[in-house]
């Protein structure tokens, strides 16, 4: 399931607003999920105050269950903590396997590609060079 939630952003300009922003992206329940992404369109919004329109930068969760891939996406300045994140993506798919039955878990194992991205771009990349960027 996709999930979003109305959080406090804040734009240059010193606005401060409530807007839609996606934690979690199941791609196979919401095809037009992954267009957004591909689009650059995910998690853009508009400052009410200046009409500046920016992306706002939080981790979430790109989830394909079709093509077995578990993504987490952090912003890019995320990025020094490399270590400390992939840990806590590793726990958190830990949990996840845990509430599952065995058999599931064991497929999950095999099958699943559990990652973590830095930047929307990188996802964005990542996507094209599966050659399915929905671009002829
Ligand atoms: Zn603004």
């Amino acid at each position: 399931m996709s999930t979003r939630s109305k959080i406090d952003v804040r734009c240059e300009c010193g606005e401060t607003f409530k807007a839609d922003i996606w934690q979690s992206v199941n791609v196979t329940a919401s095809p037009e999920l992954r267009d957004q992404i591909l689009n650059g369109e995910m998690n853009v919004v508009t400052c009410p105050a200046c009409s500046r329109r920016f992306h706002v930068e939080i981790p979430f969760l790109y989830h394909d269950l079709e093509g077995r891939e578990w993504i987490w996406i952090y912003p890019l300045s995320y990025e020094k903590d490399a270590f400390s994140i992939y840990q806590k993506v590793h726990e958190m798919w830990e949990d996840v396997k845990r509430s599952v039955p065995m058999k599931i878990k064991e497929r999950f194992e095999k099958e699943y590609r559990v990652t973590v991205l830095f930047g929307m771009d990188a996802l964005v990349r990542y996507l094209r060079s599966k050659g399915d960027g929905g671009e002829g």
